[in-house]
């Protein structure tokens, strides 16, 4: 797939340490590193304990067994879907998926083959004879009834199942099409239709993200090199009074410790919604504190509301949000307190398609005193991550609960699969937030749906969108 948003070959695992490891070379052991295939735009991350514990409950609740063990480290690489769904990596190896499904609300387990080393599934699976397993595995062919030889009973029609032969090996995965019972009484048809999956070779073994830290010594060297000269250069090029654009977020804060390395102490740009969660108001005071910094606070709580009043929820196709609450009273405040100024942003190419087009230094038209760079432009998010972990940096809470991005708690653009999780955390300021929802519904006659299933982060409508950076 020629997408400028691939970047297979961006990650590789290291077998000796197993790790993940961004280049050729272990920068540990010195092995010669394994390529893992991620799905574009492959920006995988280090799963934490609170993703690992939702994984593994995914599919412990599915197959009667943990997909990650414990003591290996895995990532997740978020895929293209309808909501939200996440490629699982362990071992060096994409070995499953987990996807939301909208419409039910729950996240089912999508395993690769290699999953079926890893959990030795207790339930979901199928047993096939040996002409059966032979026309399976050569031509990814479905499960039809007379090859089958046990249909473990609690499968259902609609089930992820493992298809194994009668050695109990594993020789493809798939989807049911009937359920156990019925599948016992059929003498012809399919029971399952399988899925081709390209190989992904998993190797497990334990380690921690201090082995990672040390097997990417090189590479984040050099990525923190280059950052900070283009920093540098940066600030010489624009003789500006200079900022770094703090959110909260790990991008912003690995190019806060950047921008001190390159130029010293530089103040904190915070765009405060009133929206955002108490951990990233927590951790915003802490860096502060930590690294004795200002924090300059451009305030759009009251624009919000505001504009609230007149236009109802922001959604995605209606994102008046962004320029109202942050770039508005962001512009105001440089104007207020530099006139002009050069912020330090941390926007990724690897985000986005958008971004992957955008440029590294650059002005907004909704902040015309500000001047933008971004140092880690070309860093993918384990190298942020690799790097704020050998910095030991003080990043936000939110991350280990499986939050992975840092912005407003009810951003329409989040996955539902996010806020069911911010709803279930944090229900009073859910509450909040579902009452103004509720006023607006009933003024404008709306159904209930429109709140009880998110319907409002979506108008349907063509209108404004506004392209926020
Ligand atoms: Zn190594």
């Amino acid at each position: 797939m020629r997408s400028p948003l691939s970047s297979r070959g961006m990650l590789w695992w290291c077998d000796a340490c197993h790790t993940p490891v961004l280049s050729r070379e272990c920068s540990s052991c010195g092995a010669t590193t394994r390529r893992v295939m991620l799905t574009p735009p492959g920006d995988a991350r280090p799963a934490f304990p609170g993703d690992v514990a939702l994984v593994n409950r995914v599919y412990s609740s599915h197959f009667g067994s943990p997909l990650v063990p414990d003591g290996h480290l895995a990532l997740l690489n978020k895929v293209p879907d309808t909501d939200r769904m996440e490629e699982v990596i362990v071992g060096g190896g994409v070995v499953g998926a987990i996807r939301f499904v909208p419409e039910q609300g729950f996240w089912e387990a999508i395993p690769r083959r290699e999953a079926f080393g890893l959990l030795a599934p207790a339930r979901k699976f199928v047993v096939v004879d040996e002409g059966a397993a032979a026309v399976i595995s050569g031509n990814s062919a479905s499960v039809l009834a007379p090859g089958l030889v046990e249909i473990e009973p609690s499968v259902r029609a609609g089930d992820e199942v493992f298809v194994l032969d009668r050695k109990g090996e594993c020789i493809a995965v798939g989807r049911a099409r009937v359920d156990a019972g019925d599948a016992r009484s059929m003498e012809r048809g399919m029971v399952v239709r399988t899925r081709r999956t390209s190989p992904s070779a998993c190797i497990p073994g334990e380690a921690t993200w201090d082995d990672a830290v040390a097997a990417n010594a090189g590479p984040i060297a050099e990525h923190e090199e280059e950052a900070i000269a283009f920093s540098r250069d940066a600030a010489k090029a624009h003789r500006l009074p200079v900022n770094v654009s703090y959110s909260g977020g790990k991008d912003s804060l690995a190019t806060l410790l950047l921008a001190r390395k390159a130029l010293g102490d530089v103040p904190i740009l915070f765009a405060d919604t009133g929206l955002e969660f108490p951990e990233t108001y927590e951790n915003v005071g802490k860096v502060a504190e930590e690294f004795g910094l200002p924090v300059v606070r451009a305030e759009g709580s009251e624009a919000f509301w505001e504009s609230f009043a007149v236009n109802g929820p922001p959604a995605r196709d209606f994102r008046w949000c962004c320029r109202v609450a942050k770039l508005q009273p962001v512009d105001r405040v440089i104007r207020d307190t530099w006139g002009e100024c050069l912020s330090f942003i941390g926007q990724r190419k690897y985000e986005s398609a958008r971004r992957m087009a955008s440029s590294r230094v650059w002005r907004n038209p909704h902040i015309p005193a500000q001047v933008s760079a971004a140092p880690i432009h070309h860093w993918t998010a384990l190298h942020v991550w690799l790097y704020l972990f050998r910095e030991k940096a003080p990043y936000n809470r939110l991350y280990e609960e499986g939050i992975d991005r840092i912005g407003c708690f009810m951003c329409p653009s989040s996955d539902l699969a996010v806020i069911r999780h911010v709803i279930s955390r944090y229900p009073g300021l859910w509450e909040g937030w579902d009452a103004k929802l509720k006023e607006w519904q009933q003024a404008r006659g709306l159904p209930e749906s429109w709140v009880e299933t998110a319907g409002w982060r979506v108008r349907g409508e063509s209108r404004e969108e506004d392209r926020h950076r």
